[in-house]
């Protein structure tokens, strides 16, 4: 899998099948860490608002660019609306801010984050605003009036105005991209849902695939992501780095349990974000390549499903249980 591998979304953009993902890496390392991804051969980061880096990611796009190690059409840029933002007035000024932290003049996807809207909280109240609309209370969930139709027409009129290139969601099931596509004037480009062998969805990926909307997993590694929040499921979920399918496939290819995770993923089309830590992490997710798992493989690798979810706001405070 060479950093240019691209798959090409419905609206002919190319997209990198392997991307790296920005969630929980700390603003002041962010800049540094998106420039060493750079430079070891990453071309798309996925971003947010809600990641409270968006500013740091720039700079560190900024320094690679003013260096000429890569050229801004060179890259692939994905962020989110945060779902207090989904009012149809509330996204252009927000896209705009967003281009102004990460010192750009387009992204080119901008993906709704979940099919949730949130009651506004001012960007200079608070940002982000996260989930809580007192910042603080988890029973503090309070809504907005917004449809997603609303939502997803104000998306539109970015691609209109040249704000993104692409538009996509993030989150959604079946039932939510039935009611979307019935009246998008653009369709999504991709889906971004958690994605790894414990959580398969294999009639969402049918789906999607159908649609043509190109599939991008988060949390490829499953709990490994969570363990660093302490998520109580994922604390006690047996790691995939050590399950005994993955790693005597990963030995049956002379590769690590992380490069199979990913290339089950990828060779199935489905893009991947995964975020490394060091450099030698940036490197093994990127080298992926240079091997294809048998049918075979992919097939009891898929058999390991669980429906084990970890992303959830229900799990995190048992308010929203927006995946039931
Ligand atoms: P991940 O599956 O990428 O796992 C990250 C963890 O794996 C980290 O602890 C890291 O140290 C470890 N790791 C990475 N590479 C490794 C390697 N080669 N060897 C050993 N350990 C390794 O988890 P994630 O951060 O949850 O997901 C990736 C990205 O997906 C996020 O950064 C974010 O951009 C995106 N995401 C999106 C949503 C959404 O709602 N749309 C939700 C979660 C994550």
């Amino acid at each position: 899998m060479s950093p240019n591998h691209t798959l090409t979304l419905n609206n002919g953009a190319k997209m990198p099948l392997v991307g790296h993902g920005l969630w929980k890496i700390p603003k002041d390392k962010t800049a540094t860490h998106v420039y060493n991804a750079i430079k070891a051969g990453y071309r798309l980061f996925d971003g947010a608002c809600d990641y409270g880096n968006e500013k740091e990611a720039g700079e560190g796009i900024a320094k690679a660019l003013k260096e000429g190690i890569v050229k801004r059409e060179e890259l692939f840029i994905v962020t989110k609306l945060w779902n207090t933002f989904h009012n149809k007035e509330n996204v252009e000024p927000i896209c705009r801010r967003q281009l102004k932290d990460w010192g750009l003049e387009y992204f080119d996807l901008f993906i709704m984050h979940f099919p949730v809207a949130l009651r506004y909280v001012d960007p200079e109240v608070r940002y982000p605003p996260e989930w809580f609309y007192d910042g603080k209370t988890p029973t503090d969930i309070q809504l907005s009036n917004a449809t997603i139709r609303e939502t997803w027409e104000a998306m539109e009129h970015l691609v209109d105005i040249g704000l993104t290139r692409s538009i996509g969601v993030s989150n959604f099931n079946v039932q939510s991209l039935l009611d979307l596509l019935r009246y998008a004037k653009i369709r999504p480009a991709t889906l971004q849902v958690e994605h790894h062998p414990y959580l398969v969805q294999a009639p969402l990926m049918a789906f999607a695939k159908q649609q043509g909307i190109t599939v991008t997993a988060y949390s490829s590694f499953g709990a490994t992501g969570y363990v660093e929040m302490d998520l109580a499921t994922a604390v006690k979920t047996p790691p995939l780095f050590q399950n005994p399918l993955i790693k005597k496939i990963g030995e049956a290819h002379g590769k690590s349990a992380p490069q199979v995770l990913l290339r089950w993923a990828t060779q199935q089309d489905i893009a991947v974000i995964p975020k490394a830590d060091t450099v030698p992490m940036l490197l093994e997710n990127l080298d992926a390549k240079g091997f294809d798992l048998t049918e075979e493989e992919i097939q009891q690798i898929s058999g390991l499903d669980q429906h084990l979810r970890f992303n959830d706001p229900w799990v995190y405070f048992g308010t929203l249980p927006i995946f039931s």
